[in-house]
């Protein structure tokens, strides 16, 4: 096994690098590790920074040149995001059009979908959020009833979803929507596009333990949607959400390991540079274990991330093994919250935009976010479930 990268790959590393550190925003830099999405004028900041990145071609790099990206290999991918993470750049914001309906389009979509939408997601004009949940369907998602009854060439669609990251500053969404009540509960399902701007949508935000409210609740009353708006086929929706759901996963997962790489970064420095009783807190026996045991928890998350990029590699859809990297990388991120917090101590409590706050209030608000990476994406428990079953092959009851 050959974990080293090819010179070409290393040669677009330099080049990368280059970039990033003549071109990261000083407003932006450093404040990635703990970003939130709630502010609808950072938003816009974050669509103009990836507007910029894309203006360097350095967004969608893995999708093919016939859809605007470079079409180069995932490993590109990986070594622009880790070198993102290096320069403590903040990631493109469009993260679910780009990583789950983008892939899910050009497996699914129709040409005339793919030619509206792909080009739009990768310059952040239009950002996308995923109306799955509902208040009686999270992790038993197919148990979802939001309903979509056939009206000449619409869909009339009445029902709620919640949880909707970005729904507020979203531009489309992709919803799963019921389409036939009378199926068996995975197969009267539709996946479909849907404008947010479209008569009858009323968005909601939530409060969240951080204090912003990122996601909302999402009524819809009486929305017409195109009926060509459909991805996949009528009725074949739970399909095209399993591979949206393997991308959200799998390829996201291993951005998000690069996120926690940052933090782990940054935990280190923070660790060297905290006094107490006269020495720093990297000098203290018990917290150095903890985080020498954080950073191969995270050498460990890569090398998995790399046994998932083969798989892409050869071609093959993200499987199963994906939970186990989501799984993990939500237990890690976690325990590296908790050590942050054993770090700092007492001030650990104090947010932004307290100055006695270390780092600006970030370890704080990454604490209180870290609480939900067991839930987004599949909860922990769920994950345990596929695995057991599906890659263990684990009897069901
Ligand atoms: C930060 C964040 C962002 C999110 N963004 C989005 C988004 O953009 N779009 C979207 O559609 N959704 C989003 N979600 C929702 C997320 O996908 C759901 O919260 C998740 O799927 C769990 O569903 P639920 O909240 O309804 O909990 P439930 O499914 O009601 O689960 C409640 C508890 O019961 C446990 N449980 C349930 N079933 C089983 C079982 N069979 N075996 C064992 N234990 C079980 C769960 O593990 C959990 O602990 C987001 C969630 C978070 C936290």
């Amino acid at each position: 096994m050959d974990f080293d990268f090819t010179r070409e790959q290393q040669a677009f590393r330099h080049e990368v690098r280059a970039w990033l550190a003549a071109r990261v925003p000083a407003d932006l830099k450093g404040r990635g590790f703990a970003a939130s999405r709630a502010d609808r004028a950072h938003v816009d900041r974050l669509r103009g920074w990836q507007r910029e990145l894309h203006g360097a071609r350095y967004v969608g790099i893995d999708w093919p040149r016939e859809y605007d990206g470079r079409g180069a290999s995932i490993m590109e991918q990986i070594i622009l995001y880790e070198e993102m993470s290096r320069a403590e750049a903040p990631q493109p914001v469009n993260r679910g059009g780009l990583s789950m309906l983008g892939p899910t389009l050009m497996k699914h979509g129709t040409a005339v979908q793919r030619t509206r939408h792909l080009s739009k997601i990768l310059t952040a004009e239009e950002i996308w959020c995923q109306g799955f949940s509902e208040p009686n369907a999270g992790s038993d998602l197919a148990n979802l009833q939001t309903r979509a009854v056939l009206d000449g060439d619409f869909y009339v669609i009445n029902g709620q979803k919640v949880w909707t990251s970005m729904a507020h500053v979203a531009d489309w969404g992709f919803f799963l929507v019921r389409t036939d009540p009378t199926a068996p509960k995975h197969k009267g399902i539709s996946f479909l596009l849907v404008d947010m701007k479209t008569p009858g949508i009323t968005i909601r935000p939530l409060r969240q333990i951080t204090g912003e409210a990122e996601f909302n609740e999402v009524f819809l009353e009486n929305v017409r949607v195109p009926a060509a708006n459909i991805v996949g086929g009528v009725n074949e929706g739970w399909g095209v959400a399993i591979t949206t759901l393997a991308y959200e996963r799998d390829v996201l997962t291993m951005i998000r390991h690069i996120s926690l790489r940052t933090a782990l970064e940054r935990l280190v420095a923070l660790a060297k540079r905290t006094k107490r009783n006269g020495h720093t807190a990297a000098d203290d026996p018990v917290l150095r274990q903890k985080i020498a045991s954080l950073t191969i928890a995270e050498r460990c998350l890569a090398l998995n991330g790399y046994r998932s990029l083969t798989r892409i590699l050869k071609g093959q859809p993200p499987g199963p093994e994906g939970s186990t990297s989501k799984l993990f990388w939500s237990q890690v991120d976690q325990d590296l919250a908790e050590v942050a917090t054993e770090v700092i101590g007492p001030y650990s409590q104090l947010a932004a935009p307290s100055s006695w706050a270390p780092d600006e209030g970030q370890w704080e608000f990454y604490c209180l976010l870290a609480r939900g990476s067991g839930i987004r994406a599949g909860t922990s428990e769920i994950l345990h479930n596929i695995l057991s079953e599906r890659v263990l092959g684990l009897p069901k009851d």
